[in-house]
């Protein structure tokens, strides 16, 4: 048995007009609940716990500084392809955009991860669109051997695999795993992935258990809000989580919560959900599993995300760049130009980054909000009283 059959038995649209219909007091009482339930969460993510919300903000934060301390976590992303086979209406890197791509060589990748290591980052995820001929996993696991030998903590954001795919990547010492469903909306998934694998919706959605199975130690799932209804997305983000917690108990959970931001393809959101509701979310996720780490990417803009670290976030990135070589210029030499999946003649790109300074001119998976360098977020970190954690992990702690 897997999430999927207990995700296909949930009672989703039920707890969707139960989160609608709430009382104020009614959330009040989930709220004070020590252990919560999916309906309880589905109470606190209501339009009437959105008045609770700063009683509920000080409890999140309560029990984020009785589990974390004063502490919060920093990783970088590396990019190290931006091929993809996939077509996603939402992403920059969709096989039918003609962007400009790149594939970095192995020693491009520890250019890049010697810049990030410069800048204090020890805790680095590797990132690349899915496409086997570029992105084998011969390649991935050279990439995290060579960076482990340097870097001791190494997640992965790649096109999902078989379990024993997955092996030789942990043997190589990536730890973590990170991979989001995008949605969880059956209808709005087939209507988002137009073609290539992720289309299959319940192999995606088995991802962390199979990663789980080969060894990985950190699993890292979200939904992309923008796409389907918000509370529906986070209810079934609470679901999976939950799931997760009991049967691959051995994994450090952690949740994202990322918004649609403008990429290549212009892609509009289908959905909003606001900065007050955001926060609401971060809360409800922290009252729901004290122990879950919550994540925060530059997607969001720096002021949202200075409210936030205090409130229940305890993984950020900064300083990030989305496109393959962003922190150096790395492979600059090769980049070319694709047109549905094609090599064609390089050529201007409205999306491709100027190449000023350090910048490639490959084109990123999307805008960052937060553009503020690593060194101006672990300060301002500091002046909120709280600790910025670059490295705290490494394998000789497991042995
Ligand atoms: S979301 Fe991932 S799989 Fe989809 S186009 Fe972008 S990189 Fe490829």
């Amino acid at each position: 048995m897997s999430f999927v059959s207990e995700f296909n038995a949930l009672a989703l649209p039920t707890l969707v007009e139960r989160s609608l219909a709430t009382s104020v007091a009614a959330a009040r009482e989930s709220s004070a609940r020590p252990s919560l339930t999916l309906a309880d969460f589905a109470q606190l993510i209501s339009p009437a716990a959105g008045e609770l919300l700063e009683p509920m903000s000080r409890r999140s934060q309560m029990l984020t500084r009785q589990r974390f301390g004063k502490t919060i976590r920093l990783f970088a992303p590396l990019y190290l392809s931006n091929e993809c086979i996939n077509n996603c209406k939402y992403c920059g890197f969709s096989r039918d955009n003609a962007i400009l791509r790149v594939t970095l060589s192995v020693d491009e990748v520890m250019r890049e991860t010697r810049a990030l290591a410069a800048q204090g980052f020890r805790n680095i995820l590797l990132v690349a669109g899915e496409h086997p001929k570029f992105v084998s996993n011969g390649y991935l696991a050279e990439c995290v051997a060579a960076l482990h030998a340097e870097i001791p903590s190494v997640s992965l954001e790649v096109g999902p695999m078989e379990t024993e795919e997955y092996r030789p990547l942990v043997a190589a010492g990536a730890d973590g795993l990170v991979v989001y469903q995008e949605t969880y909306d059956r209808a709005i998934y087939d209507d988002m992935h137009t073609a290539g694998p992720k289309k299959n919706f319940d192999w995606r959605l088995e991802t962390p258990e199979r990663a789980y199975s080969a060894g990985f130690r950190r699993l890292g799932i979200g939904a992309l809000y923008g796409l389907a209804d918000w509370r529906y997305e986070a209810l079934c983000v609470a679901a999976h989580a939950d799931y997760l917690l009991r049967n691959c108990w051995k994994a450090q959970i952690t949740i994202s919560l990322p918004r649609l931001r403008p990429c290549a393809g212009e892609f509009e959101p289908l959905t909003h959900i606001s900065d007050r509701e955001l926060v609401q979310l971060v809360c409800a996720f922290r009252l729901m599993f004290p122990d879950v780490g919550l994540v925060l990417s530059t997607r969001e803009p720096a002021k949202l995300r200075d409210g936030l670290f205090p409130l229940g976030i305890t993984l950020i990135s900064a300083g990030s760049h989305t496109e393959p070589g962003g922190y150096t210029g790395a492979g600059k030499e090769n980049i070319h130009q694709t047109v549905r999946g094609r090599i064609v003649e390089a050529g201007a790109s409205e999306w491709a980054t100027p190449t000023t300074g350090h910048a490639t001119n490959a084109t990123g998976q999307l805008n960052i909000a937060d553009e503020r360098s690593a060194d101006e977020v672990a300060k301002l970190i500091q002046r909120l009283g709280y600790e910025p954690v670059w490295k705290d992990w490494d394998t000789a702690l497991s042995i």
